[in-house]
């Protein structure tokens, strides 16, 4: 079997499903400059969307299909990947990871290792519709029927009130663990981080003790302020908190682990096994959250599993999109993977052109038992496409 073509298109449609996004936004670095401390537009009424996938084509006729992925990844893969991989056995998983990691000087982070995680999964698609299974077989699972998932809360309001009501409402849905997500950072002052610990505490309140929860801060943070937040929450026993400041910072890491008791979590922007196995080495999280999308594809995710199941720490990927993260979790021990995450609110638009929205039942997610990753684009959905 041989790639005859690698092909990167958007299809656009109108978005129907519930949770259209904006909603409330999580904060960011940038925060620090008023003019970029602004609320998104939340006015939205028209839902016009679109996506991009990208389709590894081969002369048998099997193909491999993988999104929605961002815009600069279909840039990598056309003007850089798609050359080098025509004329190639797309079975051969493990040797065009390898090669693709080791072609580009700058390429060993950042959108050049996005780019190659979105073909590697795509090529893990074709793998599975070639031999006629899903993924996780392929992996060696399943290591179990269902993957715990737990419920991420971005984009709803962070006010204390609606933050308490919707946490037990997805208590009582049968989510056995949450996160939510920070709004304020070191450019708001100590208004901001009031607010912040009376989300967290009301959240907290609302879900009772003993109820696994995580908050989020997209590397938003300083040392400083990340010090002050985690010792604040140490009296309400985060099961984690990700993200406090930007991951390269693996000393601040360290500090922050030393300074509370509260775990800390990252990975999301980290890149590929070494990157990894820096924080590893260093002590510096206790939670992984690799992300296939992102990391280097599936295959690298396994990869970075192994490791950090050697450290004993276990890595529940972020959830950029559900599939590539939930295959590879549903072969892994549930003691390396645990969960897996779902975005109530974005997961919906990011699975609408599919015929199957995956999703959470009593807080558990099942595999699906399609050949490769199981998504399947709706036409009906599709209003237009475009070639990119
Ligand atoms: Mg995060």
């Amino acid at each position: 079997m041989k790639i005859t073509d690698v092909v990167t298109f958007r299809v656009y449609g109108r978005y129907t499903g519930p949770n259209f996004p904006p909603g409330n936004r999580q904060a960011k670095a940038l925060d620090l400059y008023p003019e970029f401390n602004t609320e998104g537009d939340t006015s939205v009424k028209e839902k016009p969307i679109s996506a991009i996938y990208v389709e590894i084509q081969t002369d048998e006729g099997v193909s491999g299909l993988f999104g929605p992925i961002e815009e600069p990844n279909a840039f990598t893969i056309n003007h850089t990947l798609k050359p080098f991989l025509i004329g190639r056995d797309p079975l051969a998983t493990e040797l065009l990871s390898d090669q693709m990691l080791r072609m580009d000087r700058h390429g060993h982070s950042g959108y050049f290792v996005t780019g190659v995680s979105s073909i590697d999964i795509a090529l893990w698609d074709l793998k599975g519709k070639a031999w006629n299974q899903p993924v996780y077989r392929l992996l060696g699972g399943p290591t179990r029927p269902a993957v715990p998932a737990y419920a991420s809360m971005l984009g709803f309001s962070t006010q204390p009130e609606d933050a308490a009501k919707l946490a037990a409402e997805h208590k009582d849905k049968g989510y056995t663990a949450q996160k939510w997500f920070f709004r304020y950072g070191p450019g708001d002052g100590t208004d901001g981080m009031t607010r912040n610990l009376a989300m967290a505490y009301a959240v907290r309140e609302a879900v009772g003790p003993g109820y696994t929860l995580m908050f989020d801060a997209f590397w938003g943070w300083d040392l400083a302020y990340a010090t002050e937040m985690v010792q604040q929450l140490e009296a309400i026993e985060p099961r984690w908190m990700e993200e406090p400041v930007p991951p390269e910072r693996i000393g601040s890491f360290r500090r922050l682990r030393a300074a509370s008791r509260v775990p800390i979590a990252t990975g999301e922007h980290v890149y590929t096994r070494w990157q990894t196995k820096e924080l590893l080495t260093a002590e510096a999280v206790d939670v992984l959250q690799n992300d296939p999308d992102w990391t280097g594809g599936i295959s690298e995710q396994v990869k970075i599993c192994a490791l950090a199941s050697a450290f004993e720490i276990p890595v529940i990927a972020h959830g950029h999109s559900l599939l590539p993260a939930l295959h590879v979790a549903a072969a892994q021990s549930p003691s390396t993977v645990p969960y897996v995450e779902f975005l109530l609110r974005y997961q919906e638009v990011k699975q609408f052109f599919q015929t199957t929205v995956y999703r959470p039942e009593n807080g558990m997610v099942t595999p699906p038992t399609l050949p490769g990753l199981g998504l399947v684009l709706d036409e009906g959905k599709i209003e237009r496409r475009e070639s990119l």
